[in-house]
């Protein structure tokens, strides 16, 4: 990172953000999609708010966070400067459910929620958002699935997706939106992705309205578009490697 020097910074990030949807778009292409219907999330965490204004300076309204007192900091500063009622911020990471209700103040999507406790966490820390003014809408829900049903690593199993999905779909201040997952490490990310492709085709049975599929990193983005991906989280690729916490 060149922060001495914003114009260097502005011009590597473009190039990035440049790439990155090149990629994106040859991968749809490649796979008989439309690029339109694959949205690219820039990844933000541990990146300091003025590379999100450069962001927004090249046209992103979307920015994904993954540490809720880093992202509330961050959104803070940014709304301070700009006032866009189109800027949407993504919670990505892990969330505990101590955090759930600080999320719910910030995040217009939330693509982690992986059990019934959080969801109703989320759910209570919405409704008291909307009342007090915080938020004027349900927090978008994604449900995270663990493809290898390793509960160390995050994500409801496969077997227990379906009543947390009725749950998200049940509580007021949520709106079930669709699937998110990480491949498990090791695993091949076609393999990966088709497991959970297979995943969203059941949820969507059930529930029509879950069309969103936040697949894909900066590393094998190609591959999750390949088996439905709508969202891919694209960090190191736009960004350039994660400065140390
Ligand atoms: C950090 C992160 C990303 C971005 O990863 P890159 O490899 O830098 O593109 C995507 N998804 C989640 C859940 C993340 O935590």
């Amino acid at each position: 990172m060149s922060a001495a020097d914003p114009g260097a910074r502005r011009a590597e990030i473009a190039d990035g953000l440049r790439r990155a949807r090149e990629r994106l778009d040859a991968a749809a292409r490649a796979a008989g999609r439309d690029p339109a219907e694959i949205a690219l999330l820039p990844v933000t965490k541990f990146f300091p708010v003025s590379d999100v204004e450069i962001l927004y300076g090249l046209g992103c309204r979307a920015f994904g966070e993954s540490r809720e007192q880093e992202a509330a900091a961050k959104v803070a500063e940014f709304r301070s400067r700009t006032t866009d009622p189109a800027v949407a911020w993504h919670m990505i990471g892990r969330l505990q459910r101590n955090k759930a209700r600080a999320v719910a103040r910030w995040a217009h999507t939330v693509h982690s929620v992986d059990s019934v406790r959080l969801a109703h966490a989320l759910d209570a820390g919405a409704q008291a958002a909307q009342e007090s003014g915080d938020r004027e809408t349900p927090v978008r829900v994604l449900l995270q699935v663990s493809l290898d049903d390793d509960p160390q690593r995050g994500g409801v199993s496969a077997a227990d997706l379906p009543a947390l999905a009725d749950e998200v779909a049940a509580a007021g201040g949520l709106e079930l939106r669709g699937l998110m997952a990480v491949p498990p490490l090791g695993w091949d990310p076609d393999a990966a992705f088709e497991r959970l492709a297979g995943l969203h085709s059941g949820l969507r049975s059930d529930h029509p309205e879950a069309t969103e599929l936040s697949a894909g990193m900066s590393g094998d983005l190609e591959a999750a578009v390949r088996w439905g991906s709508t969202c891919v989280r694209v960090g190191t690729a736009v960004l350039g490697s994660r400065p140390l916490a």
